[in-house]
């Protein structure tokens, strides 16, 4: 398996003004490269080399830190980038809707409890919706770059939606006011993407 740095879906300033500019060239061009390059130097002549990602993920207690760190960086910025949109926003529909009204209650109820998982992550790591091995939705937050394909995750699952609460990703317009950050989000959000997530990870 060739591990490829995606071009970003949308210029660095067409999230404003809810995701600055800078902050967007500096978290694609610099972070989320950074761990690309790290991930594909850690992986090359290993054992896990050749293998895909979930594949990889399902064992990363067994890979050294190189590789749990970078490849989690690589991964969690393919899902964020791939789930905002400067024309995103607005309500789920469709069967994801339907699922969010069942598992949480409604999606007012779902936004708290993401809004929750995000503010309440201790230092950087990340907010997560994920569809169980049982097909319902969770939400949750791992450290560092950690996620729920992880098997030392303690919120297994696929995941389908995300954000970066580590500071690069908000500090140059937000500074400590992460649930600022957490609010603005939700104008982003790619519904249509996330429900093409949900749709793949129930298949
Ligand atoms: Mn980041």
């Amino acid at each position: 398996m060739k591990f490829e740095f995606a071009e970003l879906p949308y210029a660095y300033d067409a999230l404003e003004p809810y995701i600055d500019k800078l902050t967007v060239e500096i978290h694609y061009s610099k972070h989320h490269k950074a761990y690309f390059e790290k991930f594909t130097a850690a992986l090359a002549g290993s054992e896990f080399e050749g293998k895909s990602i979930e594949d990889i993920f399902k064992n990363i207690s067994k890979a050294p830190a190189a590789l749990r760190n970078n490849g989690g960086g690589y991964f969690n910025h393919n899902l964020y980038w791939q789930i905002l949109s400067p024309k995103g926003g607005g309500n789920p529909t469709g069967k994801l809707a339907d699922a969010i009204n069942k598992d949480f209650g409604s999606f007012e109820a779902f936004k708290t409890k993401f809004n929750e998982a995000a503010a309440n992550r201790f230092g950087s790591g990340w907010a997560w919706l994920s569809v169980k091995a049982d097909k319902s939705l969770c939400i949750c937050s791992t450290a560092n770059q950690d996620n729920p394909l992880m098997d030392i995750a303690d919120c297994p699952g696929t995941p389908v939606m995300t954000l970066d609460v580590w500071e690069h990703a908000y500090y140059l317009k937000y500074q400590n006011r992460r649930p600022d950050y957490i609010n603005a989000f939700w104008n982003l959000v790619n519904w249509e993407k996330v429900s093409d997530n949900y749709s793949k990870a129930l298949a």
